[in-house]
């Protein structure tokens, strides 16, 4: 059989002609939905994602700034930064990339957003929401996740889901979701993580395999289940010969995977325009909300 591609950037395209009508809607009450994003520092990778985020905000005609801060900035500066977006009610949504430099608190830092601008959903007070089944903001890659099993109609009813990571963005929240209840969720859930031993003995018992661990081709054929579904969250950059000298691969080894599973997200296309379109969604719903 082959593999069926589990397109990112086709579902994407769906939720926004869906957000277009409700941002349309908030635009008649002269509401516009906006986002601010903080950068800290000059990592490379981290620019491209936040440039790529605000682009989409900008496309579909939505409000989005990016503060550039100096990699040496003091923990106090920053949440001083934050608490005056907080405040701020051209903004909506406020979002600070990660990583952060190894002198800042990243916990200090997620809990100085207002937990009701946090379209992230990295805040305490989101992650209990969601642990407890009342989630306000669901981590947007997680989310994204659960949006696009959901387009295809694939119901994690009586199925064994394995998640690879435990991160606090990815890992642990999308294993809460896939446990949860819900019409194509209540999945049966195994977490494995870098203290696992044996490792492929669970992703071989896995239907649907959600990689998060960011190793370059990680797992390959021999670590899957035959007409398993695999999502594969990771962004990993290599070498490469075409004119940019690197292109982006995933967790999976598509070559090798693509003879046993039976539906895949490829990287890119896959997980990562989910991840932007479920970053709109939640800051059209703090505009909608709050
Ligand atoms: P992280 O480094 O915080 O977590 C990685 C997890 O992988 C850890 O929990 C660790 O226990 C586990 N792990 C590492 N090595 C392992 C091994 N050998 N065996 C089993 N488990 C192992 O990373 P993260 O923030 O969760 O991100 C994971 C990957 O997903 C990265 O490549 C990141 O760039 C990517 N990512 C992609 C998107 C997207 O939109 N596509 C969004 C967020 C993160």
């Amino acid at each position: 059989m082959a593999l069926k591609i589990l397109s990112g950037l086709d579902v994407s395209k769906h939720v926004y002609s869906l957000l277009k009508k409700r941002i349309s809607l908030l635009k008649s009450k002269k509401i516009v939905p906006g986002l601010a994003a903080i950068l800290v520092g000059n990592n490379p990778a981290s620019r491209i994602y936040v440039r790529s985020k605000t682009k989409r905000f900008k496309d579909l005609g939505l409000h989005s700034t990016t503060i550039n801060v100096e990699e040496s900035i003091s923990e106090k500066k920053l949440i001083k930064i934050i608490l005056e977006l907080n405040n701020d009610t051209n903004f909506n949504g406020i979002l600070v990339q990660l990583p952060l430099p190894n002198h800042i608190d990243l916990n200090n830092i997620i809990s100085s957003i207002n937990p009701k601008k946090d379209v992230d959903g990295f805040h305490p007070e989101n992650a209990g929401l969601l642990s407890i089944g009342k989630p306000r903001y669901i981590p947007c890659t997680p989310k994204g996740i659960i949006k696009l099993l959901e387009y295809y109609d694939i119901s994690l009813k009586n199925k064994h889901v394995v998640v690879v990571g435990r991160s606090n963005l990815v890992g642990r929240p999308i294993s809460i979701l896939t446990s949860s209840q819900g019409k194509m969720l209540n999945g049966t859930t195994t977490i494995c993580h870098s203290g696992t031993k044996n490792l492929s003995s669970f992703t071989k018992t896995a239907d649907i395999l959600i990689s998060a661990i960011g190793i370059t081709e990680f797992f390959s054929s021999k670590d899957i289940k035959k007409d398993s579904i695999l999502i594969d969250v990771g962004i990993n950059k290599i070498e490469s010969k075409n004119p940019k000298g690197y292109k982006i691969v995933g967790d999976f080894k598509w070559d090798s995977i693509s003879q046993v599973a039976s539906m895949a997200t490829p990287v890119p296309g896959g997980v990562g325009p989910m991840t932007i379109a479920m970053l709109v969604e939640n800051t059209v719903f703090s505009a909608e909300n709050f």
